[in-house]
This record gives structure tokens, C-alpha cells and sequence, in this order.
């Protein structure tokens, strides 16, 4: 029995009327740019997220150089993050003019470790950016403790519905953060049927800011106070995604489900090291991701009995070439670096099977002659 690493073709199945209607609704009215579709996702996503204020665009990675821009990161700043994330959180930095500057993760979660933050402040760093990855938050208030002030964005593509208790209340992902970002990649929890993005914000002049940065900086139409972007979320997509959003809960239950499925089943096997999620944070599970020692003997093991896994991310950012011109050498993120060498993401999506399940379970264990 194969098991892939996502099957996206399972979950339309199950929504197939749904999203096949909203998606006519917007070809019948031909209205194609911003309107209503993106309206009713914002608002929804606002609430999801308790903000006041979401705005649409065009992809994860335009919402984190949008809330920079809006943040007025440019030129000779410096931006503190984690350089064991996707590309896009590093590469916005680079996009805006910035400096990026990496600091080393919490090797249990994966995620920024705050106590890194502190030694790399410096008069030139104007924002932190938190990223929330494999679906559990960021410890977001220790960050913003130890930011002296500074903006923190919180890069919340894998952990749209996630949440943390802070000081006894539910924290949703981008909600305590100066700006969160999302993105609709047709891979995250919540996915489009192409590429999308949204930035959610507490902070009115925020709010106007990056309305205004995802229409060529303009909010009357013709007249330009700002240089921008065309960085719009496509009704289309508005459309998919609200068909969809009213599943998001029940779907990350299913993963979280999966996820205590494996827990137990990789109990007494001492080479597997299983998800460590902070007792505050509540998972969303964009990725079910072990370490293993013998990693990509592993993978190699579970590919040729048809199941999928994946390595995010086999290179930490500091060390990537494009970064070269910032003179990080291997060694100055030891955790990012020996978590690019260990980790392994194995099938979690929600509409496995307990076979599926099973099957994937069987192939860990034999590898490891149980
Ligand atoms: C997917 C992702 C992004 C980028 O989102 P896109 O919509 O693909 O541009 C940024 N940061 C993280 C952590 C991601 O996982």
C-alpha cells in the first residue's frame, strides 16, 4: 500500500460541491481581482486569528515583505530570525534591502530559541521575525520580551489555527505578534488551489500600510504615495479557501490524532526522537517530523515500500550559497545544523488511514529491527 506524504486529491474529494460551487459563484460574476470573495476571507481569517485587521495577497512570502515594508525595514537594518525555516523567511529580509541575522533554535521544538535573540541586537536590527514552524507556535511573548521594543513578525504559514496559552489565555498563531503572516500554498493546512497569502495586524496605521503596499501603494485609485507591490489575493482563491476554512478544525484535530497515533507506536523504539510540542502550544501538525540518526538510510527504506517523507530542510539558511556574502560559517547555529541532518517528516495529513497508518508505523520499526 503506498502512502504519500500529502494526498490532495483525498481531501477534494470530501469537499468536491463545496468548493466547485464558490469557485462558479466568482466565474458567474466575473469579478475576478479583491471584491467580495476577499472581504468575506479576510473577515473570517480576522476572526480565526482574534485580530482586528487581515489583509489578502498574493502568496506567504509577499506577506512577510509587505509586513516588513509596512514595518519600514530597508536598507543598512538588520533582521534577526531563525535560520531553520523555509527560504521565503530569509529571502524576504534579503528582498527589502536588509540584513538577515540568524540565530540558533530550541533543538526541541525547532523553533527561534529567545535566549539567542538578546546577543544579536545591535543599533541596526529593526525587527525579529518568529517563525512558527511545522504547525506550533513560537514562544511569541518570550520573543517579544527579550525585542527591547522592536517589531516582532511572526511568520505563521504553517500554523494558521494554532494556538498557546499566554498567562491563561488562548493565543491563536499571528495574533500576539506585531504582524502575522500566512500562506495558502496549496501544502499548509489551510491550501489554495494556487498560491495565496494573508498578513493579520492589531494596529491600525499597520492595517493601512499594507492595504495600501499590496496595490502599487495606492488606496485612490492613480495616485501613488508610496511605491508598492501588486501583491493582490485572487477572489478565485478567496473563494477555495472560504469553502474550505469551516474544515480547518476538525482537519487539525485529525493530524493531531495522527501524530499521538505515531507518538505511542515510536514509544520503545529509542532511535526515533517523536515531536516535542510545548505543553502551552496546542499543534497544528504541518509536519509530523522525527530525528533519526540514520536519516536518510531511512528515507531510503520507506521509499522503496512506497511511503513519502521529506527532509524540511536539509540546509540551514546561514549556510546557503545566496547568503554566502554574510560570512556565516558551519558551526554558529549548531542545533539548525544538526536538526537539518536528523529530521525526517513522515505522512500526516488528515484523511489517512488507520492502514495507512500502520503501514507507515510497520516500515519505522522494521528499519529499526522491531
Ligand atoms: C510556505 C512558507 C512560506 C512561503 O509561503 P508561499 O505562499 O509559498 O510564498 C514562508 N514561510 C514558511 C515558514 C513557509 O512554510
Amino acid at each position: 500500500m503506498a502512502v504519500p506524504l500529502l494526498d490532495l486529491k483525498a481531501q477534494y474529494a470530501t469537499i468536491r460541491d463545496d468548493v466547485v460551487a464558490a469557485l462558479m459563484h466568482v466565474v458567474d460574476q466575473q469579478a475576478f481581482i479583491l471584491g467580495d470573495p476577499v472581504g468575506q476571507l479576510e473577515c473570517a481569517v480576522a476572526g480565526l486569528s482574534q485580530v482586528k485587521y487581515a489583509v489578502g495577497c498574493a502568496n506567504g512570502t509577499d506577506a512577510i515583505l509587505l509586513a516588513l515594508r509596512a514595518l519600514g525595514v530597508g536598507r543598512e537594518d538588520e533582521v534577526i530570525t531563525t535560520p531553520f525555516t523555509f527560504f521565503a523567511t530569509g529571502g524576504a529580509v534579503h528582498n527589502v534591502g536588509a540584513r538577515p541575522v540568524f540565530v540558533d533554535i530550541d533543538p526541541r521544538t525547532f523553533n527561534i530559541d529567545p535566549s539567542c535573540i538578546p546577543p544579536a541586537l545591535g543599533d541596526r536590527t529593526r525587527a525579529i521575525i518568529a517563525v512558527d514552524l511545522f504547525g506550533q507556535m513560537a514562544p511569541i511573548e518570550q520573543v517579544t520580551a527579550v525585542a527591547r521594543g522592536l517589531p516582532v513578525i511572526e511568520d505563521a504559514a504553517q500554523s494558521i489555527g494554532a494556538s498557546r496559552m499566554i498567562d491563561g489565555r488562548k493565543v491563536m498563531a499571528g495574533e500576539a505578534a506585531t504582524i502575522g503572516t500566512f500562506s495558502f500554498f496549496p501544502s499548509k493546512n489551510l491550501g489554495g488551489y494556487g498560491d495565496g497569502g494573508m498578513m493579520v495586524t492589531q494596529d491600525e496605521a499597520l492595517f493601512e500600510a499594507l492595504m495600501k503596499l499590496r496595490t502599487h501603494g495606492s488606496r485612490r485609485t492613480y495616485f501613488h504615495e508610496i511605491v508598492g507591490y501588486n501583491s493582490r489575493l485572487d477572489a478565485l482563491q478567496a473563494a477555495v479557501l472560504t469553502a474550505k476554512l469551516p474544515h480547518l478544525e476538525g482537519w487539525s484535530a485529525a493530524r493531531r490524532r495522527h501524530a499521538a497515533y505515531y507518538d505511542a507506536a515510536f514509544a520503545d523504539v529509542p532511535e526515533v526522537t517523536t515531536p516535542f510540542i510545548d505543553p502551552a502550544n496546542t499543534s497544528i501538525y504541518n509536519q509530523y517530523t522525527i530525528r533519526v540518526g540514520a536519516r536518510d538510510t531511512l528515507q531510503a527504506h520507506l521509499k522503496a515500500r512506497g511511503i513519502g517523507s521529506n527532509v524540511y530542510y536539509p540546509l540551514p539558511l546561514h549556510l546557503q550559497p545566496c547568503f554566502a556574502y554574510l560570512g556565516y560559517e558551519p558551526g554558529q547555529c549548531p542545533e539548525a545544523e544538526r536538526a537539518a541532518h536528523e529530521v525526517l517528516s513522515l505522512p500526516v495529513y488528515p484523511e489517512l488511514t488507520t492502514a495507512q497508518l500502520d503501514e507507515v508505523v510497520s516500515a519505522v520499526r522494521t528499519f529499526f529491527g522491531r
